[in-house]
């Protein structure tokens, strides 16, 4: 029987791992989904995400050798191209060989990037920027992540780690950051620091940001400044002023270097802040060469959650060969 090209895709957060069988159009052909719970050993997590695996495979009644290759997305930066993870905040990891012992559980071997490049990939072959050749796409979630495909290929960098737009500094010496450094965008804009200081405002001096949540500091999320700004709040104003300032001002520093002809913005911050998003833009716009954004073209991003999954399979899809 002639089978169409199929790859695995994996998208491994900090809490849940999705694994998706795809074919090579990046549709889904079966998908699986399962919570990492308590266990963020590394044995532990390679044991989650092989089951995912074995179960997506079960169901669209493939073997593991008929897989064209099987590419993962990981939160993490990696140490090398052989999926060495160097640090992953999410996962509580440091130096592990995670690729090497997902091969040693699979009996095959796997193509481990960072979850964004992965997106990157996704949302450039299938998704939001389609057509392009040069695409930067940057997420805000829990952190902020960007990806680059360049010359219609994903850029791994000497090392597997570029794109990591959420370390640029914006402050010297400012706030602190998950990688250890100081002054990082990712200190301010990444949900995860955004939410904390949103929520010492609230219990401090914000108190119309304390009503928006009920009174419960744990619901305090960004989207609320969103729905602040609307209601005509300054301080919702003068904060989204001053994320864009940064947020843009980095985005336009990234195109000015590339000259890509697609930009894909993302992620549940910038989802739930339209406003924050467009603001960005202007400063991006406005801080960078006309030449360059004569060029430029910005999307929202396409393929929601399945992004990493599509991203992930497509990516060994365009590298790998058929195992017969
Ligand atoms: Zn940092």
């Amino acid at each position: 029987m002639v089978r169409a090209k199929t790859a695995v895709g994996v998208d491994l957060g900090g809490s849940n791992v999705r694994a998706a069988v795809i074919d090579q159009d990046g549709k889904v052909l079966s998908v699986f989904r399962d919570n990492l719970g308590q266990h963020n050993l590394p044995e532990s997590v390679v044991a989650v995400v092989a089951d995912a695996i074995n179960r997506v495979l079960l169901v669209a009644s493939l073997s593991i050798d008929q897989l064209v290759g099987i590419g993962i997305g990981i939160a993490a930066q990696l140490a090398d191209n052989q999926g060495t993870v160097a640090v992953s905040p999410n996962l509580g990891w440091r130096n592990v060989a995670f690729g090497d012992l997902l091969q040693a559980a699979l009996g095959r071997r796997v193509r481990v990037v960072n979850d964004v490049d992965a997106i990157a990939w996704g949302e450039a072959t299938h998704g939001a920027a389609v057509g392009h050749r040069d695409v930067l796409t940057v997420f805000v979630g829990t952190g902020v992540g960007g990806g680059l495909v360049l010359n219609g290929r994903l850029y791994a960098g000497s090392s597997g780690v570029p794109a990591e737009i959420g370390h640029i500094k914006v402050r010297p010496q400012g706030a602190e950051c998950g990688c250890g450094g100081r002054g990082c965008l990712e200190a301010y804009l990444g949900g995860v620091n955004l939410s904390r200081r949103l929520r010492k405002a609230a219990e401090t001096d914000w108190p119309a940001l304390r009503q928006k949540a009920s009174g419960d500091l744990a619901h305090v999320h960004p989207g609320l400044v969103e729905e602040l700004l609307i209601e005509k709040d300054p301080r919702a104003a003068d904060l989204f002023e001053e994320l864009a300032g940064m947020f843009g001002l980095v985005l336009a520093n990234a195109v000015t270097l590339l000259n890509p002809s697609a930009l894909v913005l993302g992620g549940t911050v910038l989802q739930g802040c339209p406003t924050l998003m467009k603001l960005s833009e202007e400063v991006l716009r406005k801080q960078s060469l006309d030449v360059t954004n004569a060029a430029l073209k910005i999307y929202t991003a396409k393929l929601g959650d399945n992004a990493g999954i599509i991203g992930a399979g497509s990516l060994v899809m365009a590298s790998g060969r058929k195992v017969e």
